[in-house]
């Protein structure tokens, strides 16, 4: 178990009578039950741990060499998480840990562990349930990065943080759940991704953050889009836009984003949209975009998409290549177009 921060461990301030991070200690002796599972479990956890909104590449670092150097020695890894950025930790994870053939369970809480409403105890449960649960030829059920919350199992770099107050916080819009626990823990077992070789776990644990999110809105003008763009710092952008991927059709518009692509900026085109995704040439509108040399994010989710770009650079790839992998399936992240 990798104890990282978040509500699940949280405690009252006495002074300011805000959420603080406590110590694994603290988790543990407010769920005795967990003795009950009777598996054997070792923990690790990062210090201090931290409020999600603090989570950055370099955690992310820390929580892969956990799971590498535990890889050959645990059946599989909870973490513990804070919900705020768990779909990005999810899916930044699921892109840095190749090959995975273990399962690696991200869960968190709205409330405490130790309030008396609380849903803490239930998802770290179900988490550790998750993470030891055999297929019937006793590999692992999960083989990858998942969020298991409240009632389901959910892939990580499908996942989306939809309510900061619903005990049911996460989804996923554009693919199937991967399980439901209810009663019974019941798993998509179709849904489920396999990694395509039986190689070793194939770490890329570089992130490179130089990319940026830009956020289309009716009015947007032209000063700050250019502004937005002639940031030399980044190499890529999530080019958030409306509807099937579409935005406005003013020169202007099209002459900033074509002169960024000519200079090397490789943008994405992620949907503003929870559900559906990109299709470029449904609109004119949209072909405008990809004229301009934005490439389709397709169905993949934003968190997805700039957590994949970070690792492709990371990577130390081209741009040209980069462009080609995010229009790839590499780890579940989008259905083929
Ligand atoms: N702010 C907290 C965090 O993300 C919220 C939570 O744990 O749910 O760390």
């Amino acid at each position: 178990m990798i104890y990282t921060g978040g509500t699940i461990g949280m405690i009252e301030s006495p002074t300011t009578h805000t959420l603080v991070p406590f110590d694994f200690n603290h988790l543990i002796e407010n769920v005795p039950k967990i003795g009950q599972l009777g598996y054997d479990i070792d923990h690790v956890q990062f210090d201090p741990p931290i409020d999600s909104s603090n989570m950055n590449p370099k955690c992310w670092q820390e929580i892969v060499k956990y799971i590498a150097d535990g890889y050959d020695k645990y059946d599989g890894f909870v973490i513990l998480h804070g919900t705020d950025t768990m779909a990005y930790t999810a899916s930044a994870l699921s892109f840095m840990l190749g090959n995975l053939h273990k399962p690696v369970v991200i869960t968190g809480s709205q409330l405490p562990i130790g309030e008396t409403r609380e849903d803490g105890t239930e998802n770290l449960i179900t988490a550790l349930e998750v993470a030891a649960a055999k297929d019937v030829n006793g590999n692992p059920m999960v083989q990858e990065v998942v969020i298991s919350f409240e009632n389901y199992l959910i892939r990580g770099n499908r996942s989306t943080k939809k309510s900061s107050t619903d005990f049911d916080a996460f989804t996923s819009y554009n693919y199937p759940k991967l399980g439901t626990m209810d009663l019974h823990i019941d798993f998509n077992v179709d849904a489920l991704y396999r990694p395509a070789n039986d190689g070793p776990l194939d770490i890329h644990d570089q992130m490179d953050a130089n990319v940026g999110v830009i956020y289309l809105f009716p009015g947007i003008t032209e000063e700050n889009l250019r502004h937005q763009l002639a940031d030399t710092t980044l190499k890529g952008v999530v080019l958030r836009t409306f509807g099937a991927g579409n935005a406005p059709t003013e020169p202007w518009f099209t002459e900033a984003l074509t002169e960024a692509s000519q200079r090397g900026l490789i943008m994405v085109n992620i949907t503003q949209c929870d559900n559906g995704g990109v299709e470029e040439k449904r609109y004119q509108t949209g072909d405008m975009l990809a004229k301009a040399g934005v490439i389709s994010g397709f169905d993949m989710t934003c968190e997805a998409a700039i957590t994949k770009m970070m690792n492709l650079f990371g990577r130390g790839m081209a741009k040209d290549e980069v462009a080609q992998y995010m229009q790839q399936n590499i780890a579940g992240e989008v259905s083929p177009s």
